[in-house]
């Protein structure tokens, strides 16, 4: 299977055959940050930045005012505090413990400064965070079909928009399957949707059988060589066995249209949602065959480093964030970029 670069810029001409590590470090100009450069922003980093606004301000507000300007001797009650403070952010024990003791274990007993802490911080972040690319995997032949789950309200709805966008910018045709036919709301949203951004859809009437709609419209994408079909689904908690069993068969029915259907399961994950999130993860993961998460609402709370516990504790790649509630607040995930964004002092306004 090939694999879609979505940080490719050109409209007309989809990267469909890019090296796995080009959409890492082979991203374009605008959001490429190399060592010493000072970020801009505008593209990706921009966007991250502009969502983990409060997230950052807390984080270097906390350091600066832990570390002053002159620096401060690392002891237990330093280490101690550090801890306290980066847990604040939702990074969870685990990655907050392991910077405390990278700090302990290069500065115990010295006088450490701001920058200092702050490039152990981001070291270690980057090393629990690493992730093959964030690349959609795409179909060789036919259309790609990409199932979109999670709870009620977790944002699959709007991330589906936002993907249609990021697809159509590269002249990509769309078909959208409106699975979700639990609720008569959940159609019209998606119907709205589909008309602003010119992608067909299918639907079926309130109570129909979600696992028809989502044949349908495979079979559809098809029969107009679409070049990809997203299937929403209704919301349902990981907990509630006969709805998680209910994913499968919809992926199944898919596999009668396109045998390798579905070709990517997105979990689309609220980040607002804390602790909550991670069990969300845990639960899907394991039942739903998920490829990747969609980590919606990074932007609106302060507590952007959970997508740091998200990747250490699931070998489940992070596609894409959204960044706020329009099309456009939408970014595939780079692993350094968030690094740099979260840690971002130049200026933090
Ligand atoms: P679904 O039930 O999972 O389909 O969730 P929806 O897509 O309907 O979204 C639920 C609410 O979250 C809506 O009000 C969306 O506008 C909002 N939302 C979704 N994604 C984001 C995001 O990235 N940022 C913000 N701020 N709001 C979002
Ligand atoms: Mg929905």
């Amino acid at each position: 299977m090939a694999r879609w670069n979505p940080f490719s810029k050109s409209e007309k001409e989809p990267v469909e055959d890019a090296p796995a590590e080009s959409s890492t470090t082979g991203v374009s100009s605008d959001n490429n940050q190399t060592e010493g450069d000072k970020p801009k922003k505008t593209g990706f980093f921009g966007g991250i930045k502009q969502a983990l606004k409060k997230t950052v301000r807390v984080l270097n507000t906390d350091i600066r005012d832990l570390v002053k300007e002159e620096g401060r001797l690392v002891d237990d009650q330093f280490l101690e505090e550090l801890f306290a403070h980066l847990i604040k952010t939702d990074m969870g024990n685990g990655p907050a413990g392991k910077i405390r003791d990278s700090i302990a274990k290069k500065y115990r007993a010295r006088v450490v400064k701001m920058a200092e802490v702050i490039e152990t911080a981001k070291e270690t972040i980057t090393e629990i965070m690493k992730q093959e690319a964030a690349d959609i995997i795409m179909a060789t032949e036919g259309p790609t079909v990409i199932m979109v789950v999670g709870v009620n309200g977790a944002g699959k709805t709007t991330s589906i928009a936002k993907l249609v966008n990021l697809f159509k910018k590269q002249g990509k045709s769309v078909v959208l399957g409106a699975g979700d036919t639990f609720r008569a709301a959940a159609v019209e949203q998606l119907t709205v949707w589909s008309q602003r951004m010119g992608a067909e859809i299918v639907t079926g009437r309130q109570g129909s059988d979600p696992a028809s709609v989502a044949y349908k419209a495979v079979d559809t994408a098809v029969k107009t060589n679409a070049d990809i079909c997203i299937v929403d689904t209704a919301g349902r908690l990981q907990t509630q066995s006969n709805l998680m069993e209910e994913l499968g068969r919809i992926g199944r029915v898919m596999k009668k249209v396109v045998p390798e259907a579905p070709h990517e399961v997105l979990l689309v994950l609220d980040s607002t949602a804390g602790q909550n999130a991670i069990s969300q993860a845990r639960g899907f993961s394991e039942a739903a065959s998920c490829t990747g998460i969609v980590l919606a609402k990074l932007d609106g709370s302060a507590k952007g480093g959970v997508a740091i516990p998200i990747r250490e504790e699931f070998g489940l790649p992070v596609k894409f964030v959204g960044l706020g509630e329009t099309p456009e607040d939408f970014a595939p995930f780079d692993v350094q970029t968030y690094v740099d964004a979260l840690f971002d002092v130049a200026d933090d306004e």
